[in-house]
């Protein structure tokens, strides 16, 4: 199903609504990481140069009392966007009322406005995350049509989102948006083939339904990181003191026996007997690990099988670090990933947000990749196959 995007409305002289994830990652008040931002601004530009009034909103962080105010303002996020737009963002430090009202009225076309973090709603009674039906339609009033181009909270029905939309004339994307189901979702619905999914991570209880689902989609499933572990023992290995999750061994048995071959696990790995970023003891296949030791990253062996596979695909999507990448004695393995893929001209190629999309950013890989997203929890459930709530409430074609 193609969806209605910006492009497919005038926004000339119109108040246009943008739901924006701008939940960045700040630590005193600077902001440590701008993927976010700077996958946003096709959309800004496009309304701007087009001649709408841009009235920006997004949330940022958890606010559950007056005292979370001081570290959740979008201010620095307004600042920030006002330097790489080169031109002012009027910032209004409230989420509704006059003050907020007479700014929207005073914006002439070609101007930018950004309100205060929609989680502000939430201090008396959760409004926003529990989509108050009064607060969507308030925000639907201050504007004539609304572009939804927050992917990350696209798993989430809030008021800032469907609120606005169940009270608005049409609901479209912005081209982050679209960009998002262009390659998440044509890869779970359409992908070019070979398409090899790499899933890592910590846990298989985080990943399952996408494990399950990719195995109907994917022509080959490569585990790798923490959740390997549960997978080994699940076919009767030894594997010391690694990450297991014993509840889900026998699941993991039954993925294994589902998957008829489509699922490769890792051949060598890094091990240590302390949790620490110190080098590995020694390197092997899980046969060789010690009693009292863990692994903690893929071995060379496994890096090289995984590139093989990787060779042909026209179709990769990676979720999850293939080791304790934080620790740079255990990072070989993620990078090792990032390198395979980074060499693949011919395939689509996205990272599935989260970890290993930061994995991918922190090594140097980011240009690499056809797409990198920037949904943690939305680009999971999405390639679970489900139907996003923010996704469901942009206009068809
Ligand atoms: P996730 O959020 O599920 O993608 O998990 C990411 C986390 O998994 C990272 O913080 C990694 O350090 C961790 N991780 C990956 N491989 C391992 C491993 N072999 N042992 C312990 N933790 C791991």
């Amino acid at each position: 199903m193609t969806k209605k995007t910006v492009r497919d409305i005038e926004v000339s002289g119109k108040k246009v609504l943008i739901r924006v994830d701008f939940n960045v990652p700040m630590q005193d008040g600077k902001i440590t990481d701008e993927n976010r931002i700077f996958e946003a601004l096709p959309t800004k530009k496009y309304v701007l140069e087009n001649g709408g009034k841009a009235i920006l909103f997004s949330h940022l962080g958890r606010v559950a009392s007056a005292e979370d105010k001081k570290d959740a303002t979008l201010a620095p996020v307004a600042n920030r966007l006002s330097e790489l737009l080169n031109q002012k963002v009027v910032f209004v430090p409230e989420t509704r009322g006059a003050a907020l009202e007479s700014a929207i009225n005073e914006l002439r076309n070609g101007d930018i406005l950004m309100f205060e973090n929609t989680r502000f709603e939430d201090i008396e009674g959760k409004k926003e995350s529990k989509n108050n039906p009064e607060l969507g339609a308030y925000w639907a009033s201050l504007g004539d049509v609304f572009v939804n181009d927050a992917f990350g909270t696209a798993h989430r029905a809030h008021a800032s989102n469907a609120g606005i939309a169940a009270n608005i004339k049409e609901t479209v994307a912005g081209f982050l948006l679209e960009k998002e189901i262009k390659f998440i979702g044509g890869a779970v619905s359409n992908p070019k083939r070979p398409f090899v999914a790499i899933l890592g991570g910590a846990k298989v209880s985080d990943k399952i339904e996408v494990i399950s689902n990719l195995l109907k989609v994917a022509d080959k499933v490569i585990i790798g990181g923490g959740m390997a572990y549960t997978f080994l023992k699940a076919q009767g290995f030894e594997i010391g003191t690694s990450l297991c999750e014993l509840e889900k061994v026998e699941l993991a048995k039954s993925l294994l026996e589902q998957a008829q071959g489509k699922i490769v696990l890792p051949i060598d790995f890094a091990f240590t007997s302390k949790f620490a970023n110190e080098p590995a003891s020694h390197v092997g296949p899980i046969t060789e690990i010690k009693a009292d030791e863990m692994s903690l990253d893929i071995g060379p062996k496994s890096i090289e099988m995984f590139a093989d596979i990787l060779k042909t695909a026209k179709t990769v999507v990676w979720n999850g670090p293939m080791g304790v990448f934080e620790m740079s004695n255990y990072a070989k393995g993620t990078i090792g990933v990032c390198d395979a893929i980074s060499k693949l001209t011919e395939a689509t190629t996205i990272v599935g947000g989260g970890d290993s999309a930061a994995a991918a950013i922190q090594f140097g890989y980011a240009s690499k990749f056809t797409h990198i997203s920037t949904g943690g929890g939305a680009s999971l459930e999405y390639l679970e196959g489900k139907a996003l709530p923010g996704v469901e409430i942009v206009a068809n074609k």
